[in-house]
Parts: structure tokens; sequence; C-alpha cells
């Protein structure tokens, strides 16, 4: 599943690739385009692709917006004009170009769950009002977040994390190595944070995608191996210290990473580095207390 960093580096990829080019035809193999998305792309120009969120924007010219998002399985190529549609190829979208060059932007989609719609500028400014900040823009700062947290006291980390109405883009993967790298435990309560370890989530949330961000080394971002899902979908993310390390000595204490489900989502930690019931200090200070009992 495509996260903040992934999508970002799909927009990268497609942005020199796609923009300026007009759409001149859409088809959808193995089946017929909706008419209504057919109407409102050709002859449009794409005159840029951005981010919100998991969401992929790409603006054409006047106050409409294609809106994709990729869901589970959904990966956005630009392939040569002509060449062979894929078994999974939803929407094609052939574009404008020099003869030679000639291109089509291909969302394909093995689960069909991703979509693509061209919205209106009020309709764009629905969307994107229903997803919280993005955690990479410099106005996130850490009195955005600890209001933030303050207003969701009763809310558990990880699912919160989730909720794209909280913060944008974060999603399985990143939860799990921001609440780490903070030393969090997924279920610690939002308002249960001290001023410490707010400022210490803020920090990690910016730093782990920011590095995830800028990690990607080849042209053509790893779609195929993140939207295949499962096991090894994260495998080809560079750097995760605990997602789907189960088993694994943490790199911090070294103590054996487990895996636990937080609200259906299969959640990696290290119980000693992330203790359940807050700082770590706070435990011992109450072992003491017990000791002495
Ligand atoms: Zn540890």
């Amino acid at each position: 599943v495509p996260e903040l960093p992934e999508v970002e580096h799909i927009v990268r990829y497609l942005r020199p690739r796609v923009r300026g080019r007009a759409v001149e035809g859409v088809s959808a193999p193995g089946g017929r385009p909706p008419r209504a998305l057919s109407h409102a792309l050709v002859g449009r120009t794409i005159t840029d692709v951005a981010r919100r969120g998991k969401l992929v924007l790409l603006p054409l010219g006047d106050d409409r917006t294609l809106v994709v998002h990729l869901k589970l399985t959904g990966k956005l190529w630009v392939k040569e004009a002509g060449a062979r549609p894929g078994p999974h190829d939803r929407l094609v979208l052939g574009l404008s170009g020099p003869r030679a060059a000639r291109s089509a932007l291909v969302l394909e989609d093995t689960r069909r769950l991703g979509w693509a719609r061209v919205v209106d500028a009020p309709e764009l400014a629905a969307l994107a009002a229903a997803i919280g900040p993005e955690p990479l823009d410099p106005g996130f700062d850490l009195a955005t977040l600890r209001a933030r947290l303050a207003a969701r006291g009763r809310r558990r980390l990880k699912p919160l994390l989730l909720d794209q109405a909280f913060v944008a883009g974060v999603g399985n993967i990143y939860a799990d190595e921001v609440l780490f790298a903070a030393r969090l435990h997924p279920l610690r309560l939002a308002g249960s944070l001290t001023p410490a370890e707010a400022a210490g989530l803020h920090a990690t949330l910016v730093e782990v995608l920011a590095r995830a961000v800028a990690a990607r080394t080849d042209e053509v971002p790893d779609q195929e191996r993140v939207a295949q899902g499962g096991r090894g979908a994260a495998r080809r993310i560079a750097g995760l210290q605990v997602f789907q390390k189960d088993g694994l000595p943490c790199p911090r204490c070294r103590a054996t990473i487990e895996r636990t489900v937080v609200q259906g989502r299969g959640t990696y930690l290290c119980a000693r580095c992330q203790p359940a019931t807050g700082a770590p200090v706070r435990r011992r200070a109450r072992r003491a207390a017990e000791a002495r009992a």
C-alpha cells in the first residue's frame, strides 16, 4: 500500500513525463471507460502532478483536477503509446507528444479498489479539507501536533496516526516505524504523552517520512513491489527498523521485535523500547514503589 513517501515518489516519477501533455483519448481495457471521465479528460492538458496525503493530483488547466487514489494495489505508469495493455490495466489515457514520443498514462490495479475522478475546485477543496496536515509541510510544527493530540486525547496512537484526518499520508508501515523511533507503544492514549514524548513524536514523524522520501534511489518508483502487498511489500523499502521484522532483534536494544494486531492491522514493536504503560522511567518508579510496599 503506497503511503506518503511512495506516493511522493510516484508523483516525482510522473511529473516530467506527463506535465504539459494533452489527453487525446481515454480507454479502459476490458471495459468501457466511464463516459463522464472521457468527457472531462479528452482535450485537456495535464499542467502538473502533485500530492495531497495519499492522493495523486493532476491539475487540468482550468479549475478541474484528475484525482487518483491508488488504494491497495493501484499503480500509475507512463508507457509507450500502443504498448500492449497489461492484464490489470484499468484506465489508459493517451497523451499528446511528438510522434516518436507519444505515451500513455496507465492506471493498473489488480484489486480494483483504486479510483480516478475528475473534480472541480470546490470538490477538490472538500477532498483536501477531509485530510489532516501534511507532516512534511513546514507549517506542521510541534504546536500543531500537540493541539491535535490534545483534541483526541482518548484515541490510541496507532489508530490515530492511521487516521488520514489526523495527519496526512501515514499508513501501516510508517505508523509502526514512527512509533518505534519515538519509543511509543501503539496503544498509548494520545492524551497520555508527556511534552517530551509529544516533541519526540513530532520529530520522528517528520524525520522518518523525510528519510523515506529522500531514500528514492532509482528513477522509476518501486510501485510493483509496494503494490504487491503482503510480507514482501515492505522488504524493498530501505531502512525499515521494525515493520515485518518480528522475531528479529530490536536494532536499538536487541530484545525481540513482536507482532501484534491493532485495529485489525499487523503491528510491529519492541516491547522493551515501547512500554505499554508509558515512559520506562515511570514504570521503573512504580516497580520501585511496589517493591517497597
Ligand atoms: Zn528495543
